[in-house]
């Protein structure tokens, strides 16, 4: 069955490491927005789908009505398992009691917040304006309102971060007993502030306060032991969970199963294509006025490259890749080398990351492009 994913790039602020197609636009250009999605939703194939993703941006910065003018373009345009995962990204601190009522009315069973640290140091070096007692009073009108699937997000790598400030961040969130965490490195990439700076090797945006790659290394090592210590068993390179709590939606992504994504940046995946939507906002909304497509680029995705995508999507996840025939036969040299590296392992009939093979995944995942 089919993911279905819909891209909310409204924020209250943008934070300085934040490399999505997200910002802070103006509140008129929301409405416009909600009503190109909804046209692109009515629009699409109609498909049967088990999991919903809002993301983003923030989409707990949408009202209860503009959530749900979004739930019934999808319920009307596909059909819904009634077990669907049903997923919303929030901001800690953008919601109340009552419009987690209105998500959940909505079927929405899953809540995905973006904490990335919980001392308070950093998170003002980057923009952000939660403090720990913020995100326990979030998670206690999650609960109350019934919603049984919380995931926190941290990032290793943010400015002023220390073993021991890490160590915080890690014994906080494991207090708040959350199903799922997350645990992402920073990127340092020309699209966010910090990490155009860190490029540059300048200052601003508390760059010079970045610990180094070995410490970026350490804390995300350290993370897999304390979460796995704690009940929460690493299943993807940033993805830990309680069993049975992993993130069906996003799974599907490293299944190469296929999934829709709608607004802006969004991308899809067909079994036979992939496409991305435009990244830009205004293009974006001026393209669905016109009755344009949103589709920027579409690449066709055949037998070879499919393969080549079951591998480097697939090692992502612990439970790593079936090592049949043709994988034999067209990686079995390099997947014998990476081994030989102590990059890659064998487990039963399947291969999967090393430990070292998963802070050293990018240079692993070269070998099966
Ligand atoms: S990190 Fe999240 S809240 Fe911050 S700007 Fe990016 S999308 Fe918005």
């Amino acid at each position: 069955m089919h993911g279905v994913y819909v891209s909310i790039p409204f924020c209250k602020f943008k934070c300085t490491y934040c490399n999505f197609a997200s910002g802070v636009f103006p509140r008129a250009q929301l409405e416009r927005y909600l009503a190109a999605v909804e046209a692109e939703i009515r629009a699409a194939e109609p498909v049967a789908a088990d999991s919903i993703y809002l993301g983003g941006g923030t989409p707990s910065l949408l009202s209860s009505e503009q959530i749900a003018g979004l739930f019934d373009a999808l319920h009307e345009r596909f059909e819904i398992s009634r077990d669907a995962e049903s997923t919303i990204e929030a901001a800690p601190g953008t919601f109340d009691a009552s419009l987690v009522g209105a998500w959940k009315n909505l079927g929405v069973n899953r809540v995905s917040l973006g904490v990335q640290s919980l001392v308070e140091r950093e998170l003002r070096a980057t923009g952000r304006m939660h403090a720990l007692a913020t995100v326990e009073r979030d998670l206690a009108v999650l609960r109350g309102a019934g919603i049984t699937d919380i995931g926190i997000d941290l990032i290793a790598g943010l400015p002023h971060q220390t073993p021991e400030s890490w160590e915080e961040s890690l014994e906080a969130a494991a207090s708040l007993a959350p199903e799922h965490v997350s645990v992402y490195i920073l990127e340092a990439d020309e699209d966010s502030r910090l990490g155009a700076e860190l490029l540059a090797g300048g200052a601003r945006y508390s760059a010079g306060d970045v610990p180094s790659d070995d410490v970026i290394a350490s804390l995300y090592v350290r993370a897999c032991e304390f979460l796995e210590s704690r009940g929460l068993r690493q299943y993807e390179i940033s993805n830990f969970a309680r069993p049975g709590r992993e993130s069906r939606h996003n799974r599907k992504y490293w299944d190469c199963a296929p999934y829709l994504g709608f607004g802006v940046d969004a991308h899809s995946y067909d079994g036979g294509s992939r496409w991305g939507n435009v990244d830009d906002l205004d293009e974006y909304i001026a393209r669905m006025e016109r009755g344009d497509s949103a589709r920027a680029s579409v690449e066709p995705v055949d037998q070879r490259r499919q393969e080549e995508e079951r591998w480097f999507l697939g090692l992502r996840q612990n439970a790593g890749v079936a090592l049949d025939t043709a994988g034999r036969g067209r990686f079995g040299q390099e997947i014998r080398r990476l081994a030989s590296e102590g990059l890659l392992e064998f487990h039963e009939d399947r291969v999967r990351l090393t430990p070292r093979g998963r802070l050293l995944s990018n240079e692993v995942f070269q070998a099966f492009i």
